[in-house]
């Protein structure tokens, strides 16, 4: 334990976010630089536990109190190891993890939580800064061949551990650049795209190829991949959206969410955004919400996402509407300390300007005479508690239709893609329409293992890094009889 009075002495403290107005005018990340003093005080209030909670919150087990304990003392080096061994990419949870382990903290019981997602980022920055994090290509190559089907999270850490492992691993991506919803889902104010390509040089530096615009199933057959490779990973995401089925769908101004996200996204690497990133033409043209009263439908952070860009498209007003009810402001009573949180998130993207409803429902999309989006016919509900489930009750005299041009639908995805790569393969998928597998092995194909969000069903950034690790190290162990890749520490929370 560095500083047995830190915690007493300092308070939790955040990097600075740039001035609302400022930051509405681009795209880049909104957190201040920090200094590596910054970092120190904030490492200092680590207590070490005997029991660190933390630890267990993690979904990637990283080793926490140990490595703020090595940026108290300064010694950064130290504090990279110890991080980097169980994450690939701290440089992206440390920006966009909403920090599982800060909920489980020790010190959170009756103070502010240790900042630990933001001594993360410090120790990856530092890191890449001094020159710490270097490509290391294997010793010894196995002689085994791995295709890894997809390049998010759940794709580049897999890649990683599996090259790491001594086997000579391709990324088959159908997108045009590598990063899953890294790089076309994530707006560039939470992440920007520099990051993912300064991890792909240390990735390619060690040996990996990428393949983009290629997509499995149809460029090219799963019974081509499985001849060529010795075992095929599949980490395609979760991509089939959850759509709204209510009349007026069909109306010019209702989109999915992630087709207005990753246009933005395309447009900020100043690429084309009549195509979209797989090449296909896109079918509703170029999305802006310049001057549109916009409606977010959803309350997650896919809806949080589409309000910071349409702030920043300099939309006339923005809406966020959700149908469950408010959450509490603080804990609710059903999710006490060490659990993840069930209650009321502001994102910085809510901060800039937003209005959010809760409980309410969307009947109808209301058309002009072109066919084009001119209101939402929506109704409040009421949520009463019938035989232990939640039923919704509209609230009578409460229908109206509120002016609206750009409605945007950001409630969740179902599953994988099922035809194309899936269907081609011939793959079990479970009652969610997941992949199905057994300890990351599809149960069809011994040859063929899955991970991140096209086995466990739409999740986080930090999730899809444990699955590429955990099912790299199952597909090592198949391939080779044992595998000398780390094991996760067992984790007792995190589950979410
Ligand atoms: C808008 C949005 C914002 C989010 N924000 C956050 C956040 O702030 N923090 C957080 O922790 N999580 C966030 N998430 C969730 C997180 O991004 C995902 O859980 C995570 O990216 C899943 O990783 P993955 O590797 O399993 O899949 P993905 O990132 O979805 O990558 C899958 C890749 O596979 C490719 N692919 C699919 N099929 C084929 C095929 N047949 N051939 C070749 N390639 C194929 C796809 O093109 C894609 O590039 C967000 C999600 C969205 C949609
Ligand atoms: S639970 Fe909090 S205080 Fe305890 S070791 Fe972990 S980060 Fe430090």
């Amino acid at each position: 334990m560095g500083k047995p009075t830190g915690f007493l002495e300092f308070t939790r403290e955040l990097p600075k976010k740039r001035d609302v107005t400022a930051r509405l005018h681009d795209y880049k990340e909104i957190e201040q630089p920090f200094s590596e003093a910054d970092s120190q005080k904030q490492a200092a209030r680590c207590m070490d536990c005997g029991t660190p909670f933390c630890h267990s919150g993690c979904p990637l087990g990283n080793i926490i109190p140990e490595f703020n304990d090595a940026v108290y003392e300064q010694n950064w080096e130290y504090a990279w190891e110890i991080l980097s061994s169980t994450n690939n990419f701290p440089e992206f949870t440390g920006r966009i993890c909403p920090a599982p382990c800060e909920s489980a903290c020790v010190l959170g019981i009756n103070k502010p939580p240790v900042a630990i997602e933001f001594v993360e980022k410090s120790i990856a920055e530092v890191a890449f800064a001094k020159g710490y994090v270097k490509s290391v290509p294997p010793m010894k190559r196995t002689g085994k061949t791995v295709a890894v089907v997809g390049s998010g999270p759940a794709g580049l850490a897999a890649a990683a551990q599996l090259n790491k492992a001594g086997h000579m691993v391709t990324v088959f991506e159908r997108a045009d650049q590598i990063g899953g919803l890294l790089r076309y889902g994530i707006p560039d104010f939470k992440l920007e795209k520099w990051t993912i390509d300064r991890r792909l040089a240390v990735m390619e530096a060690e040996g990996i190829t990428f393949r983009t615009g290629v997509n499995v199933g149809v460029d090219i057959k799963a019974k081509d991949l499985l001849a060529d490779f010795n075992l095929v990973m599949l980490t395609g995401g979760s991509t089939v959206p959850r759509d709204l089925p209510i009349p007026g769908r069909e109306l010019t101004g209702v989109y999915p969410a992630m087709e207005f996200l990753s246009q933005q996204n395309k447009r900020v690497a100043g690429r084309s955004v009549t195509i979209d990133h797989r090449g296909v033409p896109y079918y509703n043209g170029e999305l802006l919400a310049t001057d549109k009263n916009v409606v977010v439908i959803g309350g997650g952070d896919t809806g949080s996402d589409c309000v910071g860009t349409s702030n920043r498209h300099g939309a006339a007003s923005v809406t966020q509407i959700e149908l469950m009810p408010m959450p509490p402001k603080e804990r609710a009573d059903s999710t006490p300390w060490p659990h993840w949180p069930m209650m009321l998130r502001t994102s910085t993207s809510h901060e800039e300007g937003c209005e959010r409803h809760w409980s309410i429902n969307t009947k109808a999309f209301i058309g002009d005479e072109n066919g084009k989006l001119k209101a939402l016919r929506l109704v409040d509900l009421e949520w009463k508690s019938e035989n232990g489930r939640m039923q919704m009750v509209e609230k009578p005299g409460t229908e109206r239709d509120v002016p609206c041009e750009l409605a945007l639908l950001a409630a969740g995805f179902l599953h994988p893609q099922h035809e194309g790569l899936l269907t081609d393969l011939n793959l079990e998928r479970d009652e969610r329409g997941n992949v199905k597998t057994h300890n990351y092995q599809t149960v069809s194909n011994p040859n063929v293992f899955a991970a991140g969000d096209m086995r466990r069903g739409q999740s986080l950034v930090v999730w899809a890094i444990s699955e590429g690790r955990e099912a790299a190290r199952a597909a090592d162990q198949y391939l080779m009889g044992e595998s000398m890749l780390e094991a996760k520490a067992v984790s007792m929370l995190a589950t979410a």
